[in-house]
């Protein structure tokens, strides 16, 4: 059987490689994926995840994050979590819970701290002057305080047929104290059927949430759409439908893999993505539009 693992942007590749390392030596894909988004959120640099993450209005590095094990369908989610760690791993130990899979705000937070997860204060120095900055940016030169975001999304298949897919994000630079993007959201920010394939995207929540993308593109892939057509159907059909009914389409992108470890992609934005599989080495490409396709090709 074939391994797999596909990851949105560029700063998913060291994870991708970690985890692919994990997948070949014979690991599930729930602890390979984790492990590598749990890279993405430790590391300071990529500040639209965990650590460092870009701040909402008030200065507050508010996180949201999902994950779902294609067997079972279970999910876990967060929304708007603060001071912990790594949201990844409080999703996924969520997801193994009958009730209450879906926490925000402070019942999220004791939820965690209860479960014994580690708490950290997620705002960095950095992030609180990128912060500053906005705000001066906003009154120099009207610049939309919502321009900076990115989420980490994660399709992962392991060697026995295990499909899961997950999400993290600290969502838009600026946002609303209390604002809940896609990530968390099953079916719109991730999903997974084993016996189909996984979807992720990123891009503006608020759009991404109207069409429940994720969704759709396993319902095509199970429809028998190779994940590629899969991703660009999708995408170029449901920011025609947000262009013809509100005038305009926020950005979005989707990376999909299905159950034999086969990939695709759809974006209507420049978008970077990391993959790797049993015959593939861990690569980033960057995606663009072409028409009603995605093109795409090595960093
Ligand atoms: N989709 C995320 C959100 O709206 C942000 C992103 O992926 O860029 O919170």
């Amino acid at each position: 059987m074939r391994w797999g693992i596909i990851a949105t942007w560029e700063m998913a590749l060291e994870g991708v490689r970690h985890a692919s390392k994990m997948l070949e030596n014979g690991l599930n894909a729930a602890d390979s994926m984790e492990e590598a988004i749990k890279m993405v959120e430790n590391n300071p640099l990529y500040t639209s995840v965990g650590y460092g993450g870009l701040p909402n209005e008030k200065c507050e590095v508010e996180l949201d994050a999902g994950f779902m094990d294609g067997n079972t369908l279970s999910v876990g989610a967060l929304g708007g979590i603060k001071d912990f760690k790594n949201p990844i791993s409080i999703a996924k130990n969520l997801s193994e819970e009958r009730f209450n899979i879906f926490l925000v705000g402070t019942g999220a937070e004791e939820y965690a701290h209860k479960s014994g997860f580690e708490s950290k204060n997620m705002l960095t120095e950095e992030s609180r002057k990128a912060w500053e900055k906005r705000i001066q940016e906003m009154k120099d030169k009207s610049l939309s305080p919502y321009d900076g975001h990115d989420t980490v999304g994660m399709v992962c298949i392991d060697k026995y047929e295990n499909l899961v897919s997950g999400t993290s994000t600290s969502g838009l630079f600026m946002k609303k104290k209390g604002r809940v993007g896609d990530s968390p959201l099953p079916g719109s920010g991730y999903y997974a059927d084993s016996q189909v394939g996984g979807a992720v995207a990123t891009g503006l929540g608020e759009d991404i949430m109207k069409g429940c993308l994720s969704y759709e593109v396993v319902r095509l892939m199970e429809e028998g759409l190779h994940p590629q057509q899969a991703a660009e159907k999708v995408v170029y059909e449901f920011s025609k439908k947000l262009e013809k009914r509100r005038g305009k389409a926020g950005a979005i992108s989707i990376v999909c893999m299905n159950k034999n470890g086969e990939w695709g992609v759809g974006t209507n934005v420049e978008f970077s993505f990391a993959v790797a599989t049993d015959e593939e080495e861990p690569r980033v490409y960057v995606a663009n539009k072409d028409g009603d396709k995605t093109i795409y090709h090595l960093a």
